[in-house]
């Protein structure tokens, strides 16, 4: 059987977006499925608009997806010489060409045809033209479509699809400036690095046929071709910042874990039944591109929140407090150097009490930080005639024990709600505003676990004069 081999190819010219991520997911995933290999391409050919903080975010944005590459990430850029040699190469076999029509002809011959109701496409003037041209007379190098036939192919995701030859025109593979073009570049890329299935977004499905052409002319055989459809924003437009957040770091930034977007973004444009949640272990052994939707998919936030909440609860705790870490770290909290709490045992008491880890990292920071104050309306609400002297009693009873864990806390502080005749809440919220600042923490046994024995007590400490001068 064929060895698989696929890639990914952004154009660095901003971050990677939610669609790209998609697309870089179902390549990596078909690659894993058949055991191939996944390469990265960085297409940058376009050198006014690709940039290396673009580069660098989509680097970052695999990495954190961890959607590893067994090659590359190659750059199109360090291969000039390589596409330099195939375009002399095809205009020494006659299958390409340099033109020389000027700006004014091309636009002259473009009005002409639009006044006839033609499609606009280059007429192939220069095709036949062996005049001299003085070395200095800028010209770009077109490519000799073929005139007549048809172009066929089998997308695996679009299913059969023609295209007339007489539709395509001559197209550019080399800029006046030199440069090659996108068209040509990623059929030399594909066949010198022996990628057999290409999958993209279908925005390149007109390009297909042009690039199957080249193919032919270098005597290749052409990739299997999956066009993706795109994806659109709940409102049925297409996906844009106007929908909020686009961009892979800003789904991290915003607190979502990698499974949870990797696991909504296969579902968004392909299914397994009505299977919801697949690990990426799942998705790997279940993937194949016949099973991509033909209809575009519209973004939901909802699902990719839900699905959030559910990776934040059953993945292992070391992975969501890995994740909690940077998040923390974004809010100042370097948590190597500050004293605090395990971060395990905190996405513990917090995976089921807050939906994303930035929501997680500020409720949290409490534990790792001087408390910056008391919240006032829970002081409003709880802090009534008897708290202090319940603050009291509380940190009598919690000097005494031997053993700092939550049943023990629990059981010591029931003691003190007894011994003032009042339920736990009124023990348990002046407690938690101390520990907190805030009236809304895990179990109160827990939450003193995690603020920590001696730190415990000097937050009883410091609320007790606080609340005293209420
Ligand atoms: N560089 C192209 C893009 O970012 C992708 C080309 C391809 O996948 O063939 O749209």
């Amino acid at each position: 059987m064929e060895q698989v081999k696929t890639r990914f190819a952004p154009s660095p010219t901003g971050y990677l977006h939610v669609g790209g991520a998609r697309t870089a997911l179902f390549s990596w995933l078909y690659a894993r499925h058949c055991h191939g290999t996944f390469v990265l391409r960085i297409e940058d050919t376009d050198r006014e608009r690709s940039t290396q903080p673009a580069i660098d975010a989509i680097l970052e944005s695999m990495q954190w997806l961890n959607l590893n590459w067994d090659e590359g990430p190659y750059y199109q850029t360090k291969r000039f010489d390589r596409y330099k040699e195939v375009i002399d190469q095809l205009i020494r076999e006659g299958k390409a060409y340099k033109c020389y029509c000027s700006k004014e002809r091309l636009e002259q011959m473009r009005a002409d045809q639009m006044a006839q109701g033609l499609k606009p496409r280059y007429d192939g003037h220069c095709r036949d033209d062996h005049s001299e041209h003085s070395p200095d007379e800028p010209y770009v190098v077109r490519f000799r479509n073929p005139d007549s036939g048809v172009v066929a192919f089998d997308d695996m995701v679009k299913g059969h699809l023609e295209f007339q030859n007489s539709e395509l025109d001559d197209f550019i593979i080399q800029r006046s400036d030199g440069t090659p073009t996108y068209n040509f570049c990623v059929v030399v890329d594909d066949y010198d690095m022996g990628i057999t299935h290409v999958i993209r977004g279908d925005d390149h499905v007109n390009n297909t046929p042009r690039q199957i052409n080249l193919y032919r002319a270098l005597g290749a055989k052409e990739p299997t071709f999956g066009h993706v459809a795109m994806i659109l924003g709940d409102d049925g437009n297409k996906l844009s910042k106007r929908h909020g957040a686009v961009s892979v770091m800003q789904y991290r930034e915003d607190g979502y874990l990698p499974e949870a977007l990797l696991n909504y973004l296969v579902r968004l444009g392909w299914s397994h039944g009505d299977q919801e949640i697949f690990s990426v272990q799942e998705m790997i052994e279940l993937f194949t591109p016949e099973q991509i939707n033909k209809s575009a998919s519209s973004f939901n936030t909802k699902k990719l929140e839900w699905l959030n909440a559910h990776y934040m609860k059953t993945l292992p705790r070391a992975e969501v407090a890995a994740e909690l870490k940077w998040h923390l770290a974004r809010i100042g909290i370097d948590t190597d150097k500050v004293e605090g709490p395990n971060l395990e045992l905190v996405v513990q008491n917090y995976c089921e009490r807050t939906h994303t880890l930035k929501e997680m990292a500020e409720k949290v920071r409490c534990y790792f930080e001087d408390l910056g104050g008391y919240d006032p309306a829970g002081v409003k609400k709880w802090i009534k005639d008897g708290s202090v002297a319940i603050l009291q009693d509380s940190l009598a009873v919690l000097k005494e024990l031997s053993t700092w864990d939550a049943a023990a806390i629990d059981q010591a502080l029931e003691g003190v709600a007894h011994k003032h005749e009042v339920g736990m809440g009124k023990v348990g919220q002046p407690l938690r505003l101390a520990m907190t600042g805030t009236p809304t923490s895990p179990g109160i046994g827990d939450t003193m676990v995690l603020v920590g024995r001696e730190r415990c007590f000097k937050r009883i400490e410091d609320a007790i004069a606080a609340f005293s001068q209420q």
